[in-house]
């Protein structure tokens, strides 16, 4: 049996491979005392370590796990799941919306890391509880969905008041830039504060991501990430925005797993 383990800031994501078979699972970081458990109960398993916490894990296990660069790690990962999706792409950029987001260029065989955001999956959780109290996840996203940013973020057309505008009216001019624009006469509730959250948290990644995409080259923008989970609204904002600003956005299915899957096969 081979375990793969990707030990990130909020979430633990597990891929294992019995007969060929591979199955996925995912804990939260607060339990790793958990997975350790598990992991000393099947001390024959070889385990492939990465993520912040993979060194930190190392140190409750029996075995002698091998551990590779997170960065490497989520780069095999993806080329595995895009060479089985017979997605071939010659280069990309991919971003991994953890708890933090990190992007990187990749041409051929080779990965480079282009640049990162502390928007990303940290700070969906945040700020949605600074804003709403609300913490489960789930929750956060299912009702962000049914929210309305209209009333919280200024577009350039607001601004331009029916003028014709020199870029796409519909981009957003300033996040939460409507608020006070709309406070004596609308309410917000919490379904539009979170959806204007996966807002902002959706355009910046998406940003970030196009001008490395630009920089380096290529036409091709792959979203990976916990944060996309259940996650309609912010991947709907950042299809649509990497759309929108002339490039193409990939969604991996288990593309969470890239990590764990990577340091598996990297073994
Ligand atoms: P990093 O790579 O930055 O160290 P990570 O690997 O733990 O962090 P991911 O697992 O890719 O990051 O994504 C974490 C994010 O996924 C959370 O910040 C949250 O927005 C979202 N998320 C999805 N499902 C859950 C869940 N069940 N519990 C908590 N957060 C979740
Ligand atoms: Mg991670």
């Amino acid at each position: 049996m081979k375990i793969g383990i990707d030990a990130g800031g909020t979430l633990i994501k597990i891929a294992v491979e019995d007969q060929g078979q591979l199955t996925f699972k995912k804990q939260p970081s607060t339990e790793i005392t958990e997975v350790a458990a598990w992991l000393a109960a099947l001390p024959d398993a070889d385990v492939a370590l990465t993520g912040g916490k993979a060194t930190y894990l190392q140190s409750l296990i029996p075995q002698q796990a091998f551990q590779s660069i997170e960065f490497d790690a989520t780069f095999r990962g993806i080329q595995s799941f895009l060479e089985q999706h017979d997605i071939a792409l010659a280069d990309y950029i991919f971003a991994n919306v953890g708890t933090g987001t990190s992007i990187h260029f990749v041409d051929g065989e080779n990965q480079l890391r282009a640049g990162g955001t502390g928007a990303g999956g940290g700070m969906i959780q945040g700020l949605s509880y600074l804003l709403t109290g609300i913490t489960d996840f789930s929750e956060v996203t299912s009702r962000a969905a049914a929210g309305d940013r209209e009333k919280i973020d200024l577009k350039v057309k607001h601004i331009y008041k029916g003028d014709k505008t020199p870029i796409p009216g519909d981009l957003t001019a300033a996040n939460f830039g409507n608020v006070l624009h709309n406070m004596h006469d609308m309410t917000f509730t919490a379904d539009d504060k979170l959806a204007a959250v996966m807002g902002v948290v959706g355009e910046t990644v998406t940003t970030i991501s196009i001008h490395a995409a630009r920089e380096f080259k290529t036409e091709h923008v792959v979203y990976i990430g916990s944060s996309f989970l259940g996650n309609a609204l912010l991947r709907e904002v950042v299809m649509d925005y990497t759309v929108l600003r002339g490039f193409k956005p990939y969604f991996i299915e288990n593309g969470e797993f890239s990590g764990a899957v990577g340091t598996m096969r990297l073994m």
